[in-house]
């Protein structure tokens, strides 16, 4: 029996990429070494760091005046990275932190602007949080201070499933003030037009690589701002001068990602994989949209690609939906806590038969009940 694995993150991959890291796992191409063995300012590994940059900029559409930083921390530690890059970047000594414009669109827009609230003034510019995160704010409502240092926004909001079908322009309002995107969850899922942002920021664990990783592209006018107390190793100016090796980076993370990265070349691309996500998605809500028996509480034109929250409409049968799942080989579709239900997370490495298979045992369980 096939199995499918829902997990939100760290999430399913390529079994194609998991074979070649087995097979690659005790010697990697006659080096004698295994890939986590090997220095990463060694011939060996500069060559898959390389190779990893390359094919990344190249899947994404990176325009040349952008630099693409490979870190750990994952996002949360992003989270408190981008007010210490970007927040006094309007002062001139760096000293005095200006205000931020955040759009909270769910769990984690509340958790990015707690957290840089601890660096520099927050202004909540448009929030959905009365509408219970379902719904993502009207551009044209959006508050913005004329004089943000940036503003940011969760282009795809994991837990609660709102995802952006637009990418909001915020340069008029605000004196030209940089988009700061966290990708997370959907980097490499759909096109995007990266010059409309001045940073795309992301962990690898659910649409690239295992967990390890995080994934910063930044515009270079937006390096060299630093606050005076931000550590050397989240300046981003300082790791982008250092190739992203001002600190060890993730190695084995990276070298699994340049897997990824070359699987995605090989079907066809981000524009495919696009298409592909489309219609896993289409099915899933499609099915949904077609019975009382389950549902979805997100606005139609913001539903997620990538994360699909979903209710039985009898809770009770919950934990019975779910054990049947396992036994189907349908895994980790347990929904977020904070939410509750279930949730089909299909990322990229998720084949449409993982969601045909999914959508044939909701109507299972729905004609036994
Ligand atoms: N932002 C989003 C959209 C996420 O999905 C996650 C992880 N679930 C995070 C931030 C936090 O990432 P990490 O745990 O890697 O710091």
């Amino acid at each position: 029996m096939p199995i499918y694995n829902f997990s939100a993150g760290p999430a399913v991959l390529p079994k194609e990429v998991l074979q070649q890291a087995a097979l690659e796992m005790l010697d990697w191409h006659g080096s004698g070494m295994s890939v986590m063995e090997m220095s990463h300012r060694g011939s060996e590994f500069m060559s898959i760091m390389n190779a990893a940059q390359r094919d990344f900029r190249e899947l994404l559409g990176i325009p040349d005046n952008y630099k693409c930083l490979f870190l750990q921390g994952g996002a949360i530690a992003e989270n408190a990275i981008i007010p210490m890059n970007l927040a006094s970047r309007l002062s001139e000594d760096k000293l005095l932190p200006g205000i931020a414009d955040y759009i909270n669109t769910g769990s984690w827009s509340t958790k990015s602007i707690k957290e840089a609230r601890r660096f520099c003034k927050v202004n909540v510019a448009a929030s959905s949080e009365p509408q219970k995160f379902a719904q993502i704010p009207a551009r044209e409502s959006w508050q913005l201070s004329q004089d943000a240092a940036y503003v940011h926004i969760c282009t795809n909001e994991t837990i609660d499933g709102v995802e952006y079908q637009f990418t909001p322009d915020v340069g008029a309002e605000t004196n030209g003030a940089p988009l700061v995107a966290d990708m997370s969850s959907h980097i490499l899922s759909r096109a995007v037009d990266v010059s409309k942002y001045g940073v795309i920021y992301g962990g690898a664990q659910k649409n690239i690589g295992p967990a390890g990783l995080t994934i910063v592209v930044v515009r270079e006018d937006l390096l060299g701002h630093a606050m005076p107390g931000c550590p050397s190793a989240f300046d981003w100016k300082i790791v982008a001068d250092n190739d992203s090796m001002y600190n060890t980076p993730p190695t084995y993370a990276i070298y699994i990602a340049g897997l990824v990265f070359q699987w995605l070349k090989r079907q066809g691309g981000v524009a495919a994989m696009e298409q592909r996500n489309i219609a896993k998605a289409t099915l899933l809500y499609d099915y949904l949209d077609s019975t009382a028996f389950y549902q979805t509480k997100i606005a139609a034109d913001c539903r997620s690609r990538m994360n699909v929250p979903f209710f039985l409409q009898d809770e009770s049968r919950n934990e019975a939906f779910l054990s049947g799942a396992k036994e189907h080989g349908l895994l980790q579709l347990k929904g977020h806590k904070s939410v509750g239900g279930m949730r089909a997370s299909i990322y990229n490495a998720m084949p449409i038969e993982g969601v045909e298979t999914l959508v044939a045992y909701l109507k299972e369980f729905e004609r036994l009940a």
